[in-house]
């Protein structure tokens, strides 16, 4: 089959980057191996697809070039994406700090991808694998179990390592090295983290118990719910600090944002109640406790002295922990590192030494925070692509 693009990954990248070329009077063929396109959309948001952020900026992401998803996101914005679904009729509203869901579920924009690529004659070949691929003058040729494809452009928008469940493979990767570009180094990110064996023994008994904190970790503080699991921590501030975590750190937790706990603590040093059940009028029972437990404190309020309140104050707002490892790529929402973003125009993400291909999407060392800035990302990279591929 001859077309004028091929696209690998039927993803939120791919599907964007195939409604804009095709837009262009591209024709245009999307392979991938699973059954169904979209698998990360439709699960993503927990089925309602947190499909971008209001504030997104390139603050919000992670990459050794920050400046690099700049100019496809300024291209592309939110507000346009928006546009499509509001021309489309489908409904969103805004949770919190201007994440926007579907109202109903994320199937909404999956048929929406779904038509839009039938209207412009996009062709899918789907439970495709690759199993060789090589450019051949002006052409690259892709060989398939189901034939070969030939195109002057080829797309690789085959997304991360995370979730291999989802379809995840290391196929952009490996066209990368083929081709002699760099790769940065690759982790799991917006993953849960975990402690060594005789810590998360120490914490086990807390396993699914859930509070608002603040965390700090190579200077990036994120606000949020944090969950005690078997094996360590998660919930959406603590992958948001998986991030920025890197093996041999640890992670400053304030149990009590927005409190001066200090305060309250002198305000009430005649007190005779004991120390663990003043904590737990402001954190889960279990926790108060065997945060106590930890640190030892066995006396009433009207006990401490001064320096004892500012002490135990100061490791309340300022609770040290260091997680050994993370719950790996199986359990993280995306990829950290990927394909150099100096290989690659910031305009078009056309790489600057073979012309005519092209990365979009998580394979590239761009990643978002959580909050619906990885499907920002991929929808803005795939539509630059779009418009020069
Ligand atoms: C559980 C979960 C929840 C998430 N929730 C959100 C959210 O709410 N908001 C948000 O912004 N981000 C979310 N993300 C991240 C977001 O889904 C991804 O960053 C985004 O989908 C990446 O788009 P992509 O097109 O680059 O790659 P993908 O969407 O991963 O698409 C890659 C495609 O390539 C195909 N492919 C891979 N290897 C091959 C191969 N060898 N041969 C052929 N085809 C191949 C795959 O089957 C897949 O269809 C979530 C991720 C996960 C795992």
């Amino acid at each position: 089959m001859i077309k004028n693009v091929i696209i690998l990954g039927a993803g939120a990248s791919g599907l964007m980057c195939a409604i804009e070329a095709a837009g262009r009077n591209r024709s245009v063929v999307i392979i991938d191996h699973m059954k169904q396109m979209g698998n990360k959309i439709r699960v993503s948001g927990g089925g309602r697809c947190n499909f971008t952020n209001l504030h997104v900026s390139a603050e919000n992401y992670c990459s050794f070039n920050s400046h690099f998803c700049r100019s496809a996101l300024a291209r592309f914005t939110p507000a346009d994406f928006m546009a499509i679904l509001d021309r489309q009729g489908i409904r969103y509203r805004e949770k919190s700090e201007g994440q926007l869901f579907c109202l109903r579920t994320s199937e909404d924009i999956l048929s929406m991808l779904k038509c839009e690529t039938e209207r412009l004659g996009v062709d899918f070949s789907l439970q495709t694998s690759v199993l060789k691929m090589r450019k051949k003058g002006e052409f690259f040729e892709v060989l398939t179990n189901k034939g070969g494809f030939m195109a002057e452009s080829l797309v690789v928008a085959t997304g991360g390592l995370s979730y291999p469940a989802l379809g995840s493979t290391n196929l952009g990767y490996e066209i990368a090295r083929e081709f002699g570009l760099k790769i940065t180094r690759l982790r799991p990110g917006l993953v849960p983290l975990t402690f060594d064996k005789n810590i998360a023994r120490q914490f086990c008994a807390l396993s699914g118990t859930s509070l608002n904190v603040e965390i700090s970790c190579n200077g990036m503080h994120a606000v949020g719910g944090m969950l005690f699991t078997h094996t360590g921590l998660s919930g959406p501030a603590i992958l948001q600090a998986s991030l920025y975590w890197e093996e041999g750190n640890s992670i400053t937790i304030n149990l009590l944002p927005g409190i001066d706990f200090q305060e309250f603590l002198t305000d009430h040093s005649q007190s005779r109640a004991q120390f663990a059940t003043v904590l737990s009028s402001f954190l889960p029972k279990r926790l108060a406790q065997r945060w106590t437990e930890l640190k030892d404190i066995a006396w009433p309020i009207c006990q401490f002295s001064t320096r004892q309140i500012e002490h135990i104050s100061h490791d309340v707002h300022n609770w040290k922990i260091r997680p050994v490892a993370t719950e790996g790529f199986q359990k993280a929402e995306v990829t950290l590192g990927g394909i150099d973003t100096r290989e690659l125009s910031s305009k078009t993400m056309e790489t600057n030494k073979i012309p005519g291909l092209y990365f979009i999407g998580e394979v590239i060392d761009v990643t978002g925070q959580l909050g619906g800035y990885n499907l920002q990302w991929a929808w803005s990279s795939g539509y630059a692509a779009g418009q020069h591929a």
